[in-house]
């Protein structure tokens, strides 16, 4: 019960840094996309929210209330990254377990099972400008820190870190895949809208570990 709270204010804190971004989301997406990304993010995160908020108040364990709070995201947010978002939190769902406390190896390896989900699901590569490229460097370092032995917490901060640069550098690519693939040379110098949420997203959830 203590750790699906956890995943209750995990909700909440991934729901008030969407709503704090979600113009600026919009903006980013309606040059390099078609502008609906702040509110997509919006509609999907208060709607897992709900449910995961539900799920805990009638008593289910933490991968059971992550997970429902996944499909929620994934079926009231429509568009591609509510459909993604769906997949990385059921992959973290999955090592949660609804009994016992997981261990931040779990958290770790739920991430990359993650990766794996969203490449499986949306056959995006590192480079074609979308959350992939935030999603990989964020997986990578928070894997490689917690194998050099750091705590949690600097594992995850350097992990969103590094995330936010990818998001920042995705400015220079062209696009390859989704809805901003037609828009070509038009996004470049603007940051693919999926990567950047995805870096806000991790660095606040940081400090929950604090
Ligand atoms: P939609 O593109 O359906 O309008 P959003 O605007 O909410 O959905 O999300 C757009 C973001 O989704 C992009 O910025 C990108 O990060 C991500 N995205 C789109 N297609 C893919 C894909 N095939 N693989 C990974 N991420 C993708
Ligand atoms: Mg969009
Ligand atoms: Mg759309």
């Amino acid at each position: 019960q203590a750790v699906a709270q956890h995943v209750r204010d995990a909700l909440e804190v991934i729901v008030r840094t969407v709503d704090d971004n979600v113009d600026e989301l919009g903006r980013i997406d309606s040059i390099a996309g078609d502008g609906d990304h702040g509110i997509g993010m919006q509609r999907g995160s208060h709607a897992a929210l709900a449910a995961g908020i539900a799920a805990v108040d009638a008593g289910a364990g933490a991968q059971t209330a992550l997970s429902r709070a996944a499909d929620a995201w994934a079926d009231k947010a429509g568009g591609t990254s509510g459909a993604l978002w769906g997949v990385i939190l059921n992959a973290v769902a999955s090592r949660l377990g609804d009994t016992g406390r997981p261990e931040a190896a779990d958290l770790a390896a739920g991430v990359a099972d993650a990766v794996r989900g969203v490449q499986t699901y949306g056959k995006a590569q590192v480079g074609d400008k979308t959350m992939v490229d935030a999603l990989v460097p964020f997986t990578a370092t928070l894997t490689a820190s917690l194998e050099d032995h750091e705590p949690l917490l600097d594992a995850w901060t350097a992990a969103a870190r590094a995330a936010t640069d990818a998001a920042r550098a995705s400015a220079d690519l062209l696009p390859r895949m989704g809805r901003a693939r037609t828009h070509g040379e038009h996004a470049i110098g603007t940051p693919d809208p999926g990567a950047v949420s995805l870096g806000l997203i991790t660095t606040a959830l940081g400090e929950l570990l604090a």
